[in-house]
């Protein structure tokens, strides 16, 4: 299948208001292209440099998102023209991304990313500690920053009701921290290739798919394989 029926069939099973992001790590910038000429416009990417590189390549656009760890070194590269930051995970990062904000004049919009997952490895705020931040008000003075919402990655398992668990504790922890916000911190996103009609279920409004559009994908080094996995 192409990715132009591809991503036709994947749209189809979205309910209206859900937007997809295309989630395009790894794939090379004609398969991007492809993807583009029917009517994708928002990208996702998880290593900052690679997001760059594709950014300079494609046409200006697309809105590209960053799903993937950031070390705080590398906001730097992103911050001219990033569209949403969805994993971040630590007040630093927070502060980080509102200095090249403000040295940019911009304002970029964020998501936190909520730890929910049974694995260990998996990155994001444990979220007692995310509601303590963002009740000490820290946040009211980072005019370079927006936060639109969280994100969150479920439990890698076959196991339904863990994933529902998961993102049942997503929609909640999004509901709960909407009181600290306005109406701005709209979005839930949550929801990949594999398990994604569930996220919709808990009410995601945010989709993040790659291998449903794209197929595959390879990664060349053991240690690419590994983190892929984390
Ligand atoms: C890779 C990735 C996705 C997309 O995964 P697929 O299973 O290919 O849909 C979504 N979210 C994050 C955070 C990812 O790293």
């Amino acid at each position: 299948m192409s990715i132009k029926s591809q991503l036709h069939d994947v749209r189809e099973s979205l309910p209206a208001g859900v937007t997809l992001v295309a989630v395009s790590k790894t794939h090379a910038p004609a398969r991007i292209e492809e993807a583009y000429a029917a009517g994708q416009r928002i990208f996702g990417e998880n290593r900052p440099q690679e997001m760059v590189t594709k950014y300079r390549m494609l046409p200006k656009d697309i809105e590209w998102h960053l799903i993937g760890h950031l070390q705080t070194n590398k906001v730097k590269l992103v911050a001219p023209f990033v569209k949403l930051i969805h994993s971040v995970d630590s007040e630093r990062l927070v502060r980080v991304i509102n200095n090249e904000a403000l040295k940019l004049g911009r304002v970029i919009d964020i998501l936190f990313e909520i730890h929910v997952a049974e694995e260990e490895t998996k990155s994001g705020w444990q979220y007692e500690q995310l509601l303590k931040y963002v009740q000490s008000g820290a946040l009211r003075t980072m005019t370079g920053v927006r936060v639109r919402g969280v994100m969150g990655v479920a439990t890698y398992t076959d196991d339904e009701f863990r994933v529902r668990l998961d993102f049942d504790l997503l929609a909640q922890h999004k509901k709960e921290l909407s009181a600290y916000f306005d109406d701005t911190f709209d979005t839930l996103s949550m929801g990949m290739s594999d398990d994604y009609p569930l996220a919709l279920e808990y009410g995601s409004t945010m989709v993040r798919i790659g291998s449903l559009i794209f197929g595959k994908r390879n990664y060349g080094t053991a240690a690419d394989q590994q983190e892929e996995t984390l």
